[in-house]
């Protein structure tokens, strides 16, 4: 069987078990990594070329695909991991990189259930991480912490490897320090970032390594270990031994929810409905068989499919043909397409069950935000605001 047969096998499996399901984000002040990161953990993943990571390019080179016409979305992009024998399905929706959109990352935040907050080793938090770890914590979007560029802090600050550690520690005390003061009834539910316990990764994205206080364990490399292997100018090493997709994938499968986990908290925040009702029900369990309640969050225009509505499906399933009601219109709309994301390829798909981040084509009066729903008369999911309350300021 071919590559791309076998990944589409494993994709369409594990849609199917929300528990094996994340969807998260990576969240980061301009420049401090995230488009590095991404790539590098898609390639490291196997699903886009390792040739192609690093140059900002969601593609697969594979000729094949190419020539079919597929799809490429860089918004969405999904990846299978490994974790203890197991498969996993990782969708990472992209967040934009600049604090002038931030209302794209509060739609982003929508979709997904997890955050990795990624942050500069030697510049720290910035503004702009405060403003998405805001909106993230807003959403009940559970963050984990990826510190970034810890080459720079031993190869231009020249700290030495005890210093290193302070300064990791003290940046992971800062962070505490925010999530605390955004959201502390989350922080008190053990939302804190904690590397002993490993929802904080220590790494490198542009030189593909990164380590967590469970993969030292497990590798038996210590942080006096990536001080020398950084200094001597070693890092493939290091990205041999501890490769940056392993330890920042173990992490956000360990620590960030699945769907199941994470619905009941998050339809709380973002639908204000009666909660006595079998949607609600429905939404909270995640229940491939309620009926259909689907969030807009991004629409794109697709040279081949025409727009592309993707979203969140919180209830029920999504299958071609399907009348439904799109919130503010009074028509319904029919589903043409449905399909969900392999890499950056959209791959169409009969029927798409609750959990999944679903990209659909037919809804024609949809806009970023709407509700679509087999419900008549469904109360729509809060629309979306961008936070925008001062910056908490620690001291
Ligand atoms: P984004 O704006 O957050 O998407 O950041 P990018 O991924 O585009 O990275 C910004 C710059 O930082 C680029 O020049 C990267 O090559 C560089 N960079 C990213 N990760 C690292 C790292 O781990 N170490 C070093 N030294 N530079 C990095």
């Amino acid at each position: 069987m071919g590559r791309r047969k076998k990944m589409v096998e494993r994709v369409t499996a594990l849609m199917n078990e929300p528990e094996m399901i994340r969807n998260i984000g990576i969240v980061a002040h301009i420049d401090h990594g995230k488009t590095t990161l991404s790539d590098n953990i898609l390639a490291g993943a196997g699903m886009i070329s390792k040739e192609l990571a690093g140059r900002q390019l969601f593609m697969d080179s594979d000729e094949e695909e190419q020539q079919r016409g597929i799809t490429i979305d860089s918004s969405n992009v999904s990846m299978v991991h490994t974790y203890d024998e197991k498969d996993y399905l990782i969708n990472l929706i992209d967040t934009p990189g600049h604090v002038d959109f931030g209302g794209d990352v509060t739609r982003a935040m929508r979709a997904v259930d997890g955050a990795v907050v990624v942050i500069d080793a030697v510049e720290g938090t910035m503004p702009q991480t405060e403003t998405v770890l805001r909106q993230a914590l807003k959403e009940h979007v559970k963050p984990v912490l990826f510190i970034n560029k810890v080459d720079r802090l031993i190869n231009e600050l020249k700290v030495d490897s005890q210093e290193m550690q302070i300064r990791l520690g003290k940046l992971i005390d800062h962070v505490n320090k925010l999530i605390k003061g955004m959201n502390e009834e989350r922080y008190k539910a053990g939302w804190r970032v904690d590397a002993a316990e490993g929802t904080v990764a220590f790494g490198s994205a542009l030189y593909n390594w990164a380590i967590s206080v469970p993969m030292m364990q497990k590798t038996g490399i210590t942080f006096n270990d990536v001080y020398n292997y950084c200094r001597e100018e070693d890092m493939q090493a290091l990205a041999d031994q501890c490769p940056l997709h392993e330890a920042v994938n173990d992490m956000v499968i360990r620590f960030l929810p699945s769907p199941i986990q994470a619905q009941e908290d998050r339809v709380s925040v973002i639908w204000h409905g009666d909660k006595s009702t079998p949607i609600a029900k429905s939404m909270k369990d995640a229940d491939a068989k309620g009926d259909l309640a689907f969030m807009v969050t991004d629409i794109s225009m697709d040279p081949h499919a025409g727009e592309v509505a993707t979203g969140r499906l919180f209830s029920g399933s999504l299958s071609r043909g399907m009348e439904v009601y799109v919130s503010g219109a009074a028509k319904k709309n029919r589903i043409q397409q449905v399909g969900i994301f392999m890499g950056p390829e959209r791959l169409e798909v009969e029927k798409i069950p609750a959990g999944n981040i679903a990209a659909v084509t037919g809804l024609k009066d949809a806009m970023v935000g709407s509700t679509v729903t087999t419900l008549d008369g469904m109360a729509p999911f809060e629309s979306i605001k961008h936070a925008s309350e001062p910056v908490v300021t620690v001291a």
